[in-house]
């Protein structure tokens, strides 16, 4: 886009896209990589993307937000991003309206995050199966339903699959 109107999406709303906000400060990239950003690079997808670092926030002190102008995340990733970022905030817009979506904590996840057991069968070279997990909410843990590993909420950005 050019660049005054780079400028302006920085500062201003947009018009068609989504907003996350309340990310902790300076894991902006951790979560865009949750999100799978990456996928919309190779898919030359028409959107821009603004990363706001260390915004002064009442509620975090600081925080993080990313815009993404022209696309909609997905629901799924967006809970996902829930497990490691709780706080988030995630706003759909459409014709410049602005939708709250409320992340929520999934019973079972399924193919995007990887085994931290490396012998698990889903982690299999030949003819691996589709990782399969259930939450743990309490304890912020995910198991596997194949071979019952656990893995913090925490850890989920190093075992996610892009
Ligand atoms: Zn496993």
């Amino acid at each position: 886009m050019p660049e005054k109107e780079a400028e302006r999406m920085l500062v201003s709303r947009i018009e068609e896209g989504t907003v996350i906000d309340h990310i902790p400060d300076w894991r902006a990239d951790t979560a865009s990589r949750i999100l799978r950003l990456d996928k919309l690079a190779r898919m030359q997808a028409d959107v821009s993307v603004v990363k706001l670092q260390n915004v002064t926030s009442k509620q975090l002190g600081r925080k993080d937000i990313i815009k993404i102008d022209r696309w909609h995340v997905d629901e799924n990733d967006a809970d996902i991003l829930s497990l490691v970022f709780p706080n988030i905030t995630v706003n759909y817009i459409d014709d410049g309206k602005v939708s709250k979506y409320t992340p929520k904590v999934p019973d079972t996840i399924e193919g995007r995050i990887r085994c931290p057991e490396l012998l698990c069968i889903s982690n299999a070279e030949r003819e691996p199966v589709v990782p399969k997990f259930i939450t743990l909410k309490k304890d912020r843990l995910l198991q596997c339903q194949y071979c019952d590993a656990l893995l913090g909420f925490d850890s989920v950005p190093e075992h996610v699959r892009t």
